[in-house]
């Protein structure tokens, strides 16, 4: 029985992943702050954990999936003024387009995606409960975490206590008792959002929603917390620290989650993704260029710890790729390969339980697919099994063949004439005429057609 091996940054090392439950694993992360439209460093999030749920499902019998909506944040209330759009208006519509963006990666929806706003009453129940056990304290209207009064805060990031005073935000806060306390509560104005509390009309810090809404739908300890790895510090800092304080757990940081997987940063040719160089890829806008498909394998080309270069080329290579494997698939579709019970492919299998090394997993499919030629029927069927059931896990290879390559299909010939023209071409060509068969193909090629000879016959799609 193989054992997926899996990174947890709580340790920095490559672990046996061993469910607290293999009847019942949980995963939960940090979903996005809906001001805007998802860039691509959301997008591969959204992805790699997709693939570790897809993967996930295949290892265990149940799995619950919890990502959440950040709807209340700072960034939300600027947006809304500067749009004029009420921040709920404003926070419905990006969520309705992330998940259709996300849903044109082939990102299936979590099983669960609860909302910030939602969730007020599980946060007030949480700081009350900090506040009981000495690790947090009111000052000003505002409610702090008193970082110092956590011994094992940084064990996540490896930060240590001068590190962590650079990395908080430094801002003039009079109501601190220590730089590296952070907020759980702060005061509002009426025309902002907020909820009442004993502490007065405010509305909560953002590292406490995802303490609440992941121990609210999961329960404590869960499997598996994720996120995009800047989230590194200080939020999953934070987080561990509010969880485990409430709870009194001070020494089992796995108290709150076993394990901690982050993906790592998107690069655009070759620089850091910045507002101010400008050079922001959405994939509202991604989408409308390139298959969704090419860029989902685009996303999983690299391992997803490492940061990931974001070019037009790793798109066009990606889909040249993909080209191929549904290529591959035409070729074989008179083959069945659900004639028999199989097995994926050992060999295959391995780069997935290998810390999701997609680009093992890419390679293989690649051996997968230059066998083709030479396989008898036997392999072919297997060949066949395989891409389709890896293709299953990496979200790639499960449309029609003849719907990725855009064959049967023409905008400006008809298809009768086409077919005509092929039948045509292919005499000229058992008759040596080749001057002739290249011209036809210059002709249907003028008409926007493209043609390959396969050993099935001549196919043909529109470009
Ligand atoms: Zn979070």
């Amino acid at each position: 029985m193989k054992t997926f091996k899996i990174h947890n940054t709580l340790n920095n090392k490559i672990e046996n992943f061993e469910p607290i439950d293999s009847s019942n694993v949980r995963v939960y992360a940090c979903g996005p702050t809906v001001y805007s439209y998802a860039h691509i460093g959301n997008a591969r999030m959204a992805v790699v954990n997709d693939l570790l749920i897809r993967f996930l499902k295949m290892l265990y019998p149940k799995v619950i999936y919890v990502s959440n909506i950040t709807d209340i944040d700072d960034k939300i209330i600027t947006a809304s003024k500067e749009t004029n759009i009420p921040i709920r208006d404003l926070t419905q519509k990006f969520t309705k387009i992330y998940n259709e963006d996300m849903a044109m990666l082939g990102v299936s929806l979590p099983d669960m995606q609860p909302k910030a706003t939602e969730h007020i009453t599980e946060m007030i129940q949480i700081i009350e409960k900090l506040i009981g056990n000495e690790f947090a304290y009111e000052k000003d209207g505002h409610v702090l975490f008193h970082v110092p009064a956590f011994k094992k805060y940084g064990s996540l990031s490896g930060r240590n206590r001068d590190e962590q005073i650079i990395g908080s935000r430094v801002e003039v806060a009079p109501y601190k008792k220590d730089p590296t306390d952070f907020i759980l509560w702060k005061p509002s104005t009426a025309s902002l959002p907020g909820w009442e509390s004993r502490w007065g009309f405010g509305r909560p810090g953002w590292h406490l929603e995802c303490s609440a809404m992941s121990e609210k739908t999961l329960g404590l300890p869960f499997d598996i917390h994720s996120g995009g790895a800047d989230l590194i510090f200080p939020h999953h800092e934070n987080e561990i620290a509010q969880s485990c304080a409430a709870h009194n757990k001070l020494d089992d940081l796995c108290a709150f989650s076993k394990y901690w997987f982050h993906n790592g940063f998107v690069n655009i040719e070759g620089e850091k993704m910045s507002k101010s160089v400008g050079n922001i890829k959405l994939v509202h806008d991604l989408v409308k260029e390139f298959k969704g498909e090419a860029l989902r394998l685009a996303l999983l080309s690299a391992h997803y710890r490492q940061p990931l270069n974001w070019t037009i080329d790793i798109i066009k290579q990606n889909n040249i790729m993909l080209d191929r494997f549904y290529r591959t698939l035409k070729e074989l579709e008179n083959i069945n390969a659900y004639n028999e019970k199989r097995e994926i492919d050992e060999k295959i299998l391995d780069g997935l339980y290998d810390d999701l090394n997609t680009p093992k997993v890419i390679a293989e499919l690649n051996v997968l697919t230059n066998k083709v030629s030479k396989a008898d029927h036997k392999e072919k069927e297997k060949i066949k099994f395989n891409l389709l059931e890896i293709g299953k896990i990496l979200g790639i290879l499960q449309q029609k063949p003849n719907a990725w390559l855009g064959y049967g299909e023409s905008k400006n010939i008809d298809e009768e004439t086409i077919q005509r023209l092929i039948k045509s071409r292919n005499e000229a060509r058992r008759n040596k005429k080749f001057d002739i068969a290249d011209n036809i193909r210059k002709e249907l090629k003028e008409g926007g057609i493209e043609i390959e000879d396969t050993p099935d016959g001549t196919i043909w799609r529109s470009v």
